[in-house]
């Protein structure tokens, strides 16, 4: 049960829906109310001192009549007594005369006179000032003004207390109004903030559902509708980027397999048509038979041949994880790949040449490097005609090495040269195929140079040849995200 609480209460504090409500509530009340407050309290106060300021202005005219009256040590005078009746009747209030002794002589309530009042505002009154106070729990105005003889001197004062009651009933009004509108505002923004956020939240709402949809696979067509704020224009745009590229991604794929299905069917086709006409002939004289079967021996090492660069081409896609760093003499690792590749150039007739500008040791992926390698320069004796010639340069920058593989050969058309690294791409699909390309060298060879953060490039001229040129870092730039590992797996204190 309290789990379930706890459960109920998290969801809310997360929802944004719940959060913008809360945020927009209190940034429109807590100021409507602080406003009002302060505003109902400035306006009190304003009543309550031009109250006090009437009766002290009211006091002071009698206290100048009182004085020359008698006041305070006679009291009988008539007109001064009836004065000071008016004064308690009009404000509903109690008026005291008291002498410089602190005795009281006048009482318009008939209760203290002869008795004594001793406190601060009397004395300040005595000293002739004149003073004034509001006491709100009881509900009254205390005003104490001094009585000056003629020559200005302080001779008496005169306590005069007057009920709020008046003016506490329209302060009251003024409250109960105040409650009102602030209960009218408190409603407005509630109902402003229900709005906003329901607005705003919906677009999330929307995005979600458009998100959810394509996971149902509704397909990758699907457009989001959301209002195009600018922000979630972002978003918008940001999703529908994604959604390009994963539909890229699904159309190269398909093309891929269909691709990979294509070639791998096209030499076992030939296989079955070579065996079912050998099948098909009772008596196959023995020439023919051996003819048929080589052609059958020619297909399934091209078979082997396209499985094989498939494999290489699986591993190449892998992350830089698998790569197998270490030293390596660059000029050797050349010399080896042209070894194996001279028997091929002597039976094409095609001259082959290496030549080192500079001695390289560099970290890299001898397989993969290699496999690169070879594939560039079987292309150049390939792709060559009888007595042309291929040649390999190694050279270095200081942090590069540069290799060149130059031909002799047919050349590249210009509008093929930025397909050639694709995958199947052939410039001459039946020339290739003729002289055992499988589409897939230079994808391969591409990959293999990504892998070592380097580049290739190719220049071509039709008829005259063709210039690859790869680079390589000399040092192998470990990928960001390993040396994240690397440096935590390293870290003794882990
Ligand atoms: P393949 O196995 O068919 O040689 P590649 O991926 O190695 O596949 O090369 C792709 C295409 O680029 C080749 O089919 C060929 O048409 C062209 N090509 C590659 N290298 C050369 C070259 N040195 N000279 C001429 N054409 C080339």
């Amino acid at each position: 049960m309290q789990e379930g609480f706890k459960g109920f209460k998290l969801k809310i504090a997360r929802s944004l829906r719940a959060e913008l409500f809360m945020i927009i509530c209190l940034s429109g009340i807590i100021p409507c109310v602080i406003l009002s407050l302060a505003l109902l309290h400035n306006y009190e106060r304003q009543a309550i001192n031009s109250r006090i300021k009437l009766v002290q202005n009211q006091c002071l005219v009698i206290a100048d009549h009182l004085f020359s009256a008698g006041f305070p040590d006679a009291t009988d005078n008539e007109i001064a007594n009836s004065e000071l009746a008016q004064l308690s009747n009009l404000y509903d209030g109690r008026v005291l005369i008291i002498n410089s002794d602190l005795k009281i002589v006048k009482d318009t309530y008939n209760l203290g006179e002869g008795k004594y009042m001793i406190s601060d505002d009397v004395a300040r009154g005595l000293s002739g000032e004149s003073t004034g106070k509001y006491d709100k729990e009881d509900h009254y105005i205390e005003t104490v003004t001094p009585i000056m003889n003629s020559d200005s001197e302080p001779v008496g004062v005169m306590l005069t207390s007057v009920s709020t009651a008046e003016t506490d009933s329209i302060l009251n009004n003024s409250r109960r109004l105040s409650t009102l509108v602030i209960m009218a505002l408190i409603a407005v923004v509630l109902g402003i903030a229900f709005y906003v956020a329901a607005r705003i939240t919906e677009q999330f709402r929307r995005l979600s559902s458009s998100v959810e949809n394509i996971r149902e696979g509704f397909g990758l067509d699907e457009e989001i509708s959301i209002i195009p704020y600018k922000e979630t224009e972002q978003i918008n745009e940001s999703f529908r980027q994604v959604l390009t590229r994963m539909k890229n991604l699904d159309d190269s794929r398909s093309e891929f397999v269909a691709n990979v299905s294509h070639e791998l069917k096209t030499p076992i086709t030939s296989v079955k048509v070579l065996a079912e006409s050998l099948l098909a002939q009772p008596e196959v004289p023995n020439e023919i038979y051996r003819e048929f079967m080589e052609d059958i021996s020619v297909e399934v090492d091209r078979e082997d041949r396209i499985i094989n660069d498939l494999l290489s081409l699986v591993k190449m896609d892998r992350a830089g994880a698998n790569l197998q760093i270490e030293k390596c003499d660059i000029e050797q690792m050349i010399g080896k790949v042209i070894k194996r590749l001279s028997p091929i150039a002597d039976k094409e007739h095609v001259e082959l040449v290496y030549e080192v500008v500079r001695h390289v040791e560099a970290e890299i992926d001898e397989t993969k490097l290699s496999l690169a390698i070879t594939n560039i320069i079987e292309n150049g004796i390939k792709y060559n005609h009888e007595g042309g010639r291929v040649t390999v340069t190694l050279d270095s920058e200081p942090m590069m090495f540069v290799i060149t593989v130059e031909d002799t050969g047919m050349g590249i058309p210009e509008e093929d040269l930025p397909n050639i690294y694709e995958r199947f791409y052939r410039v001459d699909k039946s020339h290739s195929r003729s002289i055992g390309g499988t589409g897939l060298g230079l994808a391969i060879a591409k990959g293999s140079v990504l892998m070592h953060k380097g580049v290739i490039k190719a220049e071509s001229r039709v008829g005259e040849g063709s210039r690859f040129e790869i680079r390589i870092p000399i040092s192998y730039i470990v990928p960001a995200g390993d040396q994240v590992f690397e440096s935590r797996e390293s870290d003794p204190h882990e």
